[in-house]
């Protein structure tokens, strides 16, 4: 893992693709230490196969997200999250 990291506003594009709501201002609560994060501030690592997303306050991974763009496929692992949460427009 490098230690450069990027805001989680990075993952507008990839994400945003699987949810139709802005993801980045949705409400991440780490499951380890119970931090609740807007998405956008969360510290992303983008320089392997796929975007690794960790706690600002604990460093814990949150989420994982790969794609294979040309098979038209991704993986989202959310096993660090205990909740998203989304505000709806209406
Ligand atoms: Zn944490």
């Amino acid at each position: 893992m490098s230690d450069t990291w990027i805001d989680g506003n990075v993952l507008a594009g990839p994400l945003g693709e699987l949810v139709s709501f802005e993801v980045t201002t949705a409400l991440a609560r780490c499951d380890e230490c119970a931090r609740v994060s807007v998405l956008a501030e969360t510290h992303v690592y983008a320089d392997g196969p796929g975007f690794v997303v960790r706690c600002p306050g604990c460093d814990i991974v949150l989420l994982r997200l790969v794609q294979d763009t040309a098979g038209g496929r991704s993986w989202l692992d959310l096993r660090g999250i205990s909740y998203l949460q989304v505000r709806l427009d209406t």
